[in-house]
């Protein structure tokens, strides 16, 4: 196994956090270590002043990471992180900051299992796609202080032990509530000394919705399809599928007093250019035979569209098509 370390490539790398104890130290728990679980905890177990641990309810993959180590590939070359890795809460316990990576439709369980972590000075940070996840903590929760946001950060699960870092861009935090802006700054401070470049946004739900907004667009169009995401724009037909449904989706937005910044349409139309050769994530789900985040993109505009009386017929065909490929496999 290689790194690139200032320039050179060092051989079987193994990096063991430096985590020192003090006053500033932040104990943090990554709830899901799956691909981005994983990616984060290792590029977060860099900082000298964060305490990881990685929860999962996987044992053979956190077996791995206690035995081997958790291997994390990035362009062509790999690193081994040793780092603290449980199935077990207790043997946790409280933290300071709970980053909640798992899939929309577990955020509810996996807190639930996580509730031995939460003190009362406790916060959580959401960076998982869909709607719906800040309110399924506080649903548990009740009154969590919790810190929504984007990433562009990208990552694949490979197998048990095993990511690979993929797409590298922006994450972009902020509070729900105002009361823990000094807790926004400090997790901002120690994602970008880990190497994970992140700014502090006011305006969280709009960032949120921007994502979204490409997501309905390109994810449910390539489940269905088996296309790659740039292929998506060699059809008039996926093109126009994806124009009714972002533009549904952008109705609903502007009635929920979202505002939507350019031409919502040709920004996916921009993504599938630029990430041309990837299968979406939930084409991927698909291709695995996974349950999908479907219910909380384009599903979740149905229900918000439902609420406000706009009409999302488009996304809920979208939703129902994608529901019964899952459900043909058993998802
Ligand atoms: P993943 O499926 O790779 O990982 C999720 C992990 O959660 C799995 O290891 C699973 O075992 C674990 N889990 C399930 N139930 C649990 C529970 N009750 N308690 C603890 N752990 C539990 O998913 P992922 O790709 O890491 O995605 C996580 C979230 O991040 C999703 O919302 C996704 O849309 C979002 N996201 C993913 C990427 C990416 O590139 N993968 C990028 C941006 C955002």
């Amino acid at each position: 196994m290689h790194e690139a370390v200032g320039g050179q490539h060092v051989s079987n790398l193994v990096f063991l956090g430096e985590f020192m104890c003090g006053e500033d130290s932040m104990k943090i728990v990554m709830l899901g270590a799956g691909a981005m679980g994983s990616l984060f905890g290792s590029m977060l177990s860099r900082s000298k002043t964060a305490e990881i641990w990685l929860l999962d309810i996987w044992e053979e993959h956190i077996n791995r990471i206690k035995s081997r180590g958790l291997v994390v590939e990035s362009e062509g070359e790999e690193v081994v992180y040793q780092l603290q890795a449980t199935t077990d809460p207790d043997e946790v316990g409280i933290v300071d900051l709970i980053v909640v990576f798992v899939k929309a439709y577990l955020t509810k369980d996996a807190i639930k299992y996580g509730l031995s972590l939460v003190g009362e000075e406790t916060v959580f940070l959401s960076l998982q796609n869909g709607l719906g996840n800040i309110g399924s903590i506080r649903s548990v929760v009740h009154g969590a202080h919790v810190i929504g946001g984007v990433t562009s950060q990208g990552s694949t699960l490979l197998g048990p032990g095993r990511v690979r870092h993929g797409g590298k861009g922006p994450t972009f935090i902020g509070g729900a509530d105002g009361e823990i802006a000094p807790w926004v700054e400090r997790v901002a401070s120690l994602f970008n000394e880990a190497g994970i470049p992140t700014d502090v946004s006011e305006d969280i739900e709009r960032l949120i919705w921007e994502k979204l907004l490409i997501n309905v667009g390109i994810n449910p169009v390539t489940a269905i399809t088996g296309l790659r995401n740039g292929e998506l724009l060699d059809y008039e037909e996926t093109k126009g599928l994806m124009t009714m449904a972002v533009e549904e989706a952008a109705r609903v937005a502007l009635k929920k007093g979202i505002p939507v910044k350019g031409n919502p349409v040709e920004k996916v139309f921009d993504v599938c250019k630029a990430t041309a050769q990837n299968r979406s994530s939930m084409g991927q789900d698909i291709d695995n035979r996974r349950r999908t985040e479907i219910d909380f993109i384009n599903g979740g505009i149905v229900r918000e569209g439902k609420a406000l009386g706009i009409p999302t017929p488009v996304n809920a065909t979208l939703t129902y098509l994608v529901q019964t490929i899952e459900a043909r496999f058993g998802a």
